[in-house]
């Protein structure tokens, strides 16, 4: 019988377990366990720890600021808010913001934000020890990649933070300097930047500064994503939850990249492209499969929550095979979906594997959300405008708008202010906006021009909302990493010397 056959005539027998039911790809029989022979249960096991720790420090910081607001008058207070922010948040808060409680009142708004950055600042200094559990366990690391052919992956999600687990979580990918994520607003990327990052890596390479990859090539790859349970509201919010505009856009925005190269630089130029969806209420994953040309088509693809179903209670090896089986029955579909001739043999390594990592991820989210996220919306703690770092990977913690002036990242802005507005805003909180770049401590002058720029994006992203920002309802905090050395995520203050002074 197949599984939606099964799935019927457990669900009209009433034998389909309620938690199982949360999840299209877990359809079992009664007594029997999602658990598939190709996951790695103790990778899972070592992220649902990661998972706990960085949200752990961000879940305290609600409670704790009621219950310092509670303490706001006491003659000791300063003394009980530092122990209190010691003991539950692990950091200490500005006297600043403390000082003049007595008189003027707590300001909670202002000491919300700071404890949301602060958290994450955490999160940048305790991440060798934080991922270091899974880190090595990831079935696609630079080595895997490189075996494929490939020897940059310049990956675009969309800048929703329910994509910011892309990465370690649904793709089963180790954060490596081969690897650039860039986000934008409905996975609609910069051309130009993506051909100066093209540029600069295909430099990179011809020079030698690329280990071992004299001949791989540059991967172009776009994530769109859309909602199974609520498709008209929980897609992507760039394309207005349309998902087959979500889809046609990412490909075209592809495509015209390939132009770009292709154009500039002479045929055969062009990097390969890849374009995939994700169901952010499941994490799983669909894989268009670019044909014999590199041409990807919105029909044709293979997905991963169908493969789950499908190879539940298989051996890995029966599992294995009818993945390749599955594959080769998508290159060939017909119709609108029909392409010309086969897969690159190294695509295809890549794409089977990410089809197989993303089977763990599946799990994880049966075993360990329930089946399905319970907050399949929005809920990301604050906004971060400029370069993301690359070091927290987790989902739904930021929504990224990459930008390099405001006027140029308006649309990715002004997304995130509307999902800012249902999520703080209509709360009373502000909301945190993290205005992040980095520089090269190796270049002269760069810090200083780069907390420049800090301070124009932050003046211009104030003055595009001027309304959130009279209301005091704009927490912009600048921050700056080093490229090259240990310098990650330094705060800077409003009279931080800058460039020319
Ligand atoms: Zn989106």
């Amino acid at each position: 019988m197949n599984t939606r056959k099964r799935l019927a005539a457990m669900l009209k027998a009433g034998t389909l377990p309620a938690k199982e039911l949360a999840n299209p790809a877990c359809v079992v029989a009664p007594g029997q366990r999602c658990e598939h022979a190709l996951v790695d249960p103790q990778l899972n096991r070592s992220l649902s720890v990661y998972e706990d720790k960085v949200r752990g420090r961000f879940a305290a910081i609600v409670d704790t600021l009621k219950a310092l607001s509670a303490e706001q008058h006491e003659l000791d207070f300063v003394t009980r808010a530092q122990r209190m922010a010691r003991e539950r948040l692990g950091y200490e808060l500005p006297q600043s913001l403390l000082g003049e409680a007595w008189v003027s009142g707590l300001d909670l708004r202002a000491l919300h934000s700071y404890c949301i950055f602060r958290s994450f600042k955490e999160c940048i200094a305790q991440v060798d020890a934080d991922q270091s559990s899974w880190r090595e366990r990831m079935t696609l690391d630079s080595a895997f990649i490189r075996s494929c052919g490939y020897h940059t992956l310049d990956i675009s999600p969309c800048a929703d933070g329910r994509l910011q687990g892309l990465l370690p979580f649904v793709f089963r990918m180790t954060p490596d300097a081969s690897i650039l994520v860039k986000a934008y607003a409905g996975a609609m990327f910069d051309i130009e930047m993506d051909v100066a990052d093209w540029t600069h890596r295909e430099l990179e390479r011809l020079t030698g500064g690329i280990p071992a990859c004299e001949d791989g090539k540059y991967l172009k790859i776009a994530v769109y994503h859309y909602s199974t349970s609520n498709p008209c509201d929980q897609g992507c919010a760039a394309h207005g939850s349309n998902d087959s505009l979500a889809t046609e856009k990412a490909l075209a925005r592809l495509n015209e990249l390939r132009a770009a190269i292709e154009n500039t630089f002479g045929r055969g130029a062009a990097p390969e492209i890849l374009l995939v969806g994700i169901d952010t209420d499941v994490d799983a994953i669909r894989v268009h499969l670019p044909d014999g040309n590199g041409e990807s088509s919105p029909h044709r693809y293979v997905e991963s929550a169908e493969l789950y179903r499908d190879t539940l209670g298989m051996t890995a090896q029966q599992a294995r095979a009818r993945i390749e089986t599955a594959v080769a029955e998508g290159e060939a579909t017909d119709g609108w979906g029909q392409g010309r001739g086969t897969l690159d043999p190294g695509m295809r390594k890549l794409i089977l594997r990410l089809l197989e990592a993303n089977l763990s991820q599946i799990e994880y989210v049966i075993q360990h959300h329930a089946g399905r996220y319970a907050v399949i919306g929005h809920n990301e703690r604050f906004i971060c405008a400029g370069e993301a770092m690359s070091e927290l990977q987790l989902r739904n913690k930021f929504y990224f708008a990459h930008l390099d002036t405001v006027e140029e990242g308006a649309a990715c802005m002004d997304v995130g202010i509307r999902i800012f507005t249902g999520l703080n805003v209509n709360h009373g909180l502000p909301v945190p906006i993290l205005v992040h770049f980095h520089y090269t401590s190796r270049v002269p002058g760069a810090r200083e021009r780069t907390v420049s720029r800090c301070k124009r994006v932050k003046a211009a992203i104030e003055a595009r909302y001027p309304q959130l920002h009279k209301q005091g309802l704009l927490h912009c905090q600048m921050a700056v990493s080093d490229h090259m050395g240990s310098e990650r995520c330094q705060f800077i203050d409003e009279d931080a010397p800058v460039a020319g002074h």
